[in-house]
């Protein structure tokens, strides 16, 4: 972690903070899986759409990927590279100003794509391509709620309900099985789509392996991404993308936060100006827990403290950690790896604000670039 040279002090809290020397490490890892493979790798804003850094992220990989109209639009207008875009289910009145910003879209059903379908040949201007998702019926998921192969899933379309003869017009073929996994998990689930899906594969352009692929993680297996991201190219002769959100951002930025009470019940308990369920929800939907820079699990340092938001939900608890010194307000704590799924899902839950967002690099040091306010709130209510 190179945070160590960042003075923090100032900073508002709570405030994220995305430090770009991390943000390059990672996309040059993906562009090393580029350069080697001639694959296309797209950013999933769903993951992360700190668009202040959409153009340096576009000097990396090809586009973002999409999951609505305002993903969509967000990419065209802050990167203005490729954008893709897939959704369960595309909304009538949204399609039209879709088609302005898109270069491919990728349907979730056959009856999707036939609704829609002559709306997208008949759109002047350059050639939008379209792709089905598929559901392989093979995925290596733990947490249901990421598990797009479940029974009953409503995510692709099924090798029993593909429909060969409604293919005409069909450029590419799109799964997503995956979440935070390493390459091995996609090359069996690679397999598994050859199987079932090879036949159509073949007569495709391009073949999408979606999200979920953790590149950017210390212990992913490169070599194994490369060999089946060959595997298919060399076999059909088609393009090969990849879309991953977390692994643009991964370990590239903390939540910065203060300490606002101690109060003591049955352990001593820390009261924040973040919030589990406003700031970081994942920590209770996932649920994970996030490291804390200096502190350790609980009585592995001196003094344990439960570490709670401030919303009036019983059940925003962050978890419990161990420190050296025992805190006191006004204290900062730095949560580590908090750029991707929060500002994302961030809410105003209790009235309580949005954290800052801010942004280091080495040439401008640190720049606070966004903050929120009561009108944030209001507006969103009426
Ligand atoms: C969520 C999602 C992604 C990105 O997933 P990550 O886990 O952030 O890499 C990509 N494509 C689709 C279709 C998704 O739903």
């Amino acid at each position: 972690m190179i945070l160590v040279d960042i003075d923090i002090s100032k900073l508002p809290t709570p405030c994220y903070l995305v430090d770009e020397r991390l943000l390059v490490r990672n996309l040059e890892i993906l562009d090393s899986v580029q350069k080697r493979t001639d694959c296309k790798i797209l950013l999933a804003q769903k993951g992360f759409s700190m668009h202040a850094v959409y153009p340096l992220i576009g000097k990396y990989l090809k586009g973002v990927t999409s999951s609505s109209l305002f993903e969509a639009r967000l990419g065209y207008e802050k990167m203005g590279k490729e954008v893709h875009v897939y959704a369960p289910a595309y909304i009538e009145e949204e399609f039209e100003e879709l088609l302005k910003y898109s270069d491919h879209i990728v349907f979730n059903s056959f009856a999707q794509w036939n609704r829609y379908k002559s709306r997208v040949k008949s759109h002047p201007g350059k050639k939008i391509e379209c792709g089905i998702r598929i559901n392989p019926e093979y995925s290596e998921q733990e947490h249901a709620i990421y598990d797009p192969c479940s029974n009953y899933s409503r995510l692709g379309v099924t090798r029993s309900n593909f429909k060969p003869e409604e293919l005409d017009g069909i450029d590419g073929l799109h799964f997503h099985t995956m979440c935070e996994q390493n390459s091995d998990t996609l090359e069996r689930t690679a397999r598994v789509a050859d199987e079932k899906f090879g036949e159509f594969i073949k007569k495709m352009k391009w073949l999408n392996f979606g999200g979920g692929h953790h590149i950017t993680r210390q212990d992913y297996d490169i070599e194994t991404l490369v060999r089946t991201i060959s595997y298919f190219q060399d076999k059909y002769g088609i393009e090969v993308y990849l879309e991953p959100g977390e692994a643009v951002a991964l370990n590239t930025g903390y939540l910065v936060a203060g300490v606002l009470d101690i109060v003591e019940n049955g352990m001593n308990i820390a009261i924040l100006d973040t919030s589990a369920a406003c700031h970081m929800p994942d920590v209770m939907e996932m649920p994970y827990r996030p490291d804390i820079v200096g502190a350790g699990r609980p009585s592995e340092n001196r003094y344990t403290y439960r570490l709670g938001g401030h919303t009036c939900l019983a059940g925003d608890i962050i978890g419990d950690y161990s420190f050296q010194k025992p805190l006191v307000p006004g204290d900062r704590l730095i949560f580590c790896d908090m750029a991707h799924y929060t500002m994302v899902k961030n809410n105003t839950f209790n009235g309580v604000n949005l954290p800052s967002i801010a942004l280091y690099n080495e040439k401008e040091g640190i720049k606070v670039i966004k903050k929120f306010h009561y009108s944030d709130f209001e507006t969103r209510l009426s």
